[in-house]
């Protein structure tokens, strides 16, 4: 016989043990709670910059394991926090993913000046630039600072290796240049780079169209990206045969003026933009969505403006390496920079430069954020936060800016599903800034700390690595 009183006890058992289930369950499917005891960080409470909405959303927190973004919730959503956990207060900052830098230089400019890339690595990470494309480098010894940047990442950025320049034969730069004459010769090329685990081709000035587009249709079979430095092969051609991504403005700026009218450099600064030849390639380069990456800093700081006392005195070329920094003039010298037009009509070219990328940006091309460091006064790192600025000057607003140095960056290396967002299963590449960067663009440089694949790092530590 049952007695009444026990079964009204277990009854009561059975009915605390379904509420306990049913408030777990409500909690589980409303909050986001951290259980395990596995060490982790946690950005409480920041600002948190969507790049795929170009947004900064409050209140957000992210928790990081290992060197990946576990989870990313509103703040008020999140109940438990392990007592393991680093816990970072974000109230009052911003979290953006880490700057990727389209186009810089491992091997080029610094073998000039003896100087080798783990002396200026950490200059990047520093300022908050948790990758960087190589633009072009020799390959040995660029796969070799990739994998040196791998596994010394508590001071170096991720290094993305592109092809040596694709060039005539002699290559204009022949420490990093590799003449190809003849479009036989690409596909034994590739295959070779492929071994080498290359994913960006790059083109140079003085390739002929032939070749140009053996390079775009081979490199395309293969799943590679192609980017170009023009010159001989045109962008009109370039475009139409399938080109994936301009370098430098020029590669835009050379082909818009109409071909009755001189192309000298002071005669850029009055071209009107508003001509047939100008808006057809800006319609073309729109409708095949071909990514450009102006590089505006190395064209005010090396090529037109090197002179201007804002330039050569700036403070961040005082963070290169000293070797570096004395080689810069001599390169300069080497370069013809600046060319010979008065300082005004160089200045008015930079602007016309400027116009252009803001035509570029809002006809719906794709902008990407490159520097071309360490080129002379374009220091590496630091560069980035000013070719943000330039973009910003361009007419281009900081919250599309911010996009392209994260998301289109983190497209044209084809490694939008681990970069460029922040988001669960992405890799824990992010930058806390103390001040807002959609409010003023300058404020990218207030970086607190940098987290580069689940490791802090404050900027003060790091170049304490970059060599004097
Ligand atoms: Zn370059």
């Amino acid at each position: 016989m049952i007695n009444r009183g026990v079964f009204s006890q277990f009854s009561w058992r059975i009915s605390f043990t379904l509420r306990s289930l049913i408030l777990l369950a409500w909690a589980m499917f409303n909050f986001h709670v951290v259980t395990a005891d596995e060490a982790r960080i946690v950005i409480e409470e920041c600002s948190l910059f969507d790049s795929n909405q170009g947004r900064m959303i409050p209140r957000q927190t992210v928790v990081v394991r290992g060197d990946r973004i576990e989870s990313v919730s509103a703040s008020d959503s999140v109940r438990a926090i392990p007592h393991a956990a680093i816990r970072i207060d974000g109230r009052g900052k911003y979290l953006l993913p880490g700057l990727i830098d389209a186009h810089v230089h491992v091997i080029h400019v610094l073998d000039f000046a003896h100087v080798t890339a783990d002396e200026i690595l950490p200059l990047y990470l520093a300022a908050g630039v948790t990758s960087v494309r190589s633009a072009g480098d020799e390959i040995v010894a660029a796969t070799l600072v990739s994998r040196y940047a791998e596994t010394h990442a508590e001071r170096c950025p991720r290094v993305f290796t592109c092809s040596p320049l694709i060039d005539a034969d002699p290559p204009i730069h022949r420490d990093i240049g590799r003449a190809v004459t003849d479009p036989g010769q690409v596909p034994a090329i590739l295959e070779d780079l492929l071994d080498w685990k290359v994913r960006t081709l790059k083109i140079y000035a003085g390739t002929q169209r032939d070749v140009g587009r053996a390079v775009i249709e081979e490199g395309h079979r293969r799943g590679m990206i192609v980017t170009a430095h023009l010159g001989r092969y045109s962008a009109q051609d370039a475009v139409a045969d399938g080109i994936d991504c301009l370098e430098h403005i020029v590669s835009v700026s050379n082909y818009v003026i109409p071909e009755d009218m001189p192309r000298t450099p002071g005669f850029r600064g009055r071209i009107d933009f508003d001509n047939p030849v100008c808006r057809s390639l800006v319609k073309q380069l729109a409708e095949r969505h071909v990514y450009v990456d102006p590089t505006l800093s190395v064209y005010r700081q090396m090529i037109l403006l090197p002179d201007i006392p804002e330039v050569r005195d700036s403070p961040d070329n005082q963070r290169v390496p000293q070797r570096l920094r004395d080689f810069w003039p001599i390169y300069l010298r080497r370069a013809g920079c600046p060319q010979d037009d008065s300082l005004e009509e160089r200045r008015r070219e930079f602007a016309k430069l400027q116009e252009l990328t803001g035509i570029l940006h809002h006809a719906g091309i794709p902008i990407l954020v490159g520097t071309d460091s360490p080129e002379p006064q374009v220091p590496p790192g630091y560069s980035m936060h000013t070719e943000m600025e330039l973009l910003v000057g361009s007419g281009i607003p900081p919250a599309s800016v911010l996009q392209a140095a994260t998301l289109h960056n983190a497209r044209v290396l084809q490694e939008e599903s681990r970069l460029g967002t922040i988001a669960p299963e992405k890799l824990a590449d992010l930058i806390l800034l103390t001040h807002n960067p959609l409010e003023n663009i300058r404020n990218t440089r207030s970086i607190e700390i940098v987290v580069r694949g689940g490791k802090i790092c404050r900027p003060a530590d790091l170049l304490k690595y970059v060599s004097p």
